[in-house]
């Protein structure tokens, strides 16, 4: 029985029954700010007074228009025109559709294969999903995406958690590169490998090979966007600028239903029309309300220099992480950016997902919010992502909290898994 919410303060939530839960994944590594953040609700609030939605193709908003502005600055390079959704599993699909309509347009309807990496998570929709390598999300769904996007996988040596470059070049010459669509890469990942980190020479080749062959280089930062790596983006601590990059999450903190896909000016100049009548939209994406939500948010991130504080933050978490790793011989390892942090769990292949929901229910029972991610006994893991605001006292409540958890796991597993 989940326990009913009653209210949210700061890193806090708090049930019916008076309990209170140390958010130390921020919901769904969305609530990048906390709750009850003044900043944001009361630009809502005005926003509600004045007028919630207006449909997008009757009227822009200035919240809007003054976020794509934020929006563009923040992103690398020239990405300059944003186009909104409502959900991550939207964002991804809208950059679907792009990738395909962007080569139909110059007459390359060939070029329609999408390559993705296996462990990846891009959301529920059928085409987001048919691009995702999460076997767990997938199952049973086969008939569903078997009509989706062409898409192959790209999957890691034997005990790695990402694919490095060799394997890239090979499953890119396989589908031949005069196939390709897009490439979709997770700079860090989520739900399907628990916060396992590309390596930046991945991401530099990638960005290569797609100017050399003419594919369009996705990055879903549906999670890892907007601060929470320490990077105001995933793909930053590369140095790579994607062809088209997705937002979610984090954009609205949980504040409203929000996303965003920003896509290269050379992209978008490719269409002799704009690109919100090439790809058109969903009904609600980026109403006024929302978009007030998004803006005092991205707006919040840019007053408290947010990446910045998670880079010291990510690194006294971490440290803290480490110390914990080394006392509980559950705990495989620590991965992860910034503040987008897992504990790699030593899992049991018979029983995958086990001890990540273990040590879920575990931390609830001690009052802390964990979030479990992985696809499989080598992947299976918590994702430890707590609030971008959050204090070192919090971070210090939050890590006590699980060591407890950890040692009330009884008994600790052995090892099962060796590589
Ligand atoms: N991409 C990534 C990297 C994600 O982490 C998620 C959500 N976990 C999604 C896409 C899907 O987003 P949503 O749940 O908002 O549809």
């Amino acid at each position: 029985m989940l326990p009913t919410v009653s209210h949210g303060d700061g890193v806090w939530l708090y049930d019916t029954d008076g309990r209170a839960y140390l958010d130390g994944c921020s919901g769904a590594v969305n609530t990048n700010l906390g709750h009850g953040v003044r900043e944001v609700t009361s630009r809502m609030r005005e926003q509600m007074d004045a007028v919630c939605f207006a449909y997008r193709t009757q009227f822009t908003s200035q919240p809007l228009t003054e976020l794509s502005r934020r929006l563009t600055e923040l992103a690398p390079g020239s990405l300059g025109h944003v186009q909104y959704t409502n959900s991550g599993s939207e964002g991804i699909e809208t950059a679907l559709r792009l990738a395909t309509l962007y080569h139909a347009e110059a007459y390359r309807p060939f070029k329609c294969t999408v390559l993705t990496e296996e462990p990846s998570y891009h959301g529920m929709t059928a085409g987001a999903l048919a691009a995702s390598g999460h076997p767990v999300r997938r199952r049973g769904l086969v008939p569903l995406l078997a009509n989706q996007a062409t898409v192959a996988k790209v999957r890691p040596r034997h005990g790695e958690l990402r694919a490095d470059v060799e394997q890239w070049e090979r499953a890119i010459e396989e589908i031949r590169p005069h196939n390709l669509a897009a490439v979709v890469i997770e700079p860090v990942g989520g739900a399907s490998s628990g916060a396992a980190v590309s390596d930046p020479a991945v991401l530099r080749r990638l960005r290569e090979l797609a100017d050399r062959h003419g594919f369009l280089l996705v990055a879903d930062e549906v999670m890892s966007g907007l601060g929470r790596t320490g990077a105001w983006f995933g793909c930053d601590h590369a140095g790579v600028v994607p062809d088209i990059m997705v937002l979610g999450k984090g954009i609205a903190a949980g504040y409203a239903p929000l996303s965003a896909v920003l896509v290269r000016d050379e992209v978008a100049a490719a269409f002799d029309r704009p690109l919100s009548s090439v790809l058109f939209g969903h009904t609600m994406a980026g109403a006024p309300l929302a978009a007030a939500a998004g803006l005092a948010t991205v707006e919040y991130l840019i007053a408290h220099d947010i990446p910045a504080r998670v880079q010291r933050s990510g690194r006294h978490l971490r440290i803290l992480l480490e110390h914990l790793a080394a006392r509980h011989p559950v705990v495989r390892d620590v991965r992860g950016l910034g503040l987008q942090l897992a504990l790699g769990l030593h899992a049991d292949p018979a029983r995958t997902p086990g001890v990540s929901l273990d040590l879920v229910t575990a931390a609830r029972d001690q009052g802390l919010l964990l979030y479990p991610a992985g696809i499989d006994a080598r992947t299976e893991s918590v994702m430890v992502a707590p609030p971008l605001n959050s204090t070192e006292a919090e971070l210090e409540e939050l890590v006590l909290r699980l060591d407890r958890s950890l040692s009330s796991l009884v008994p600790d597993p052995a090892p099962q898994v060796r590589d």
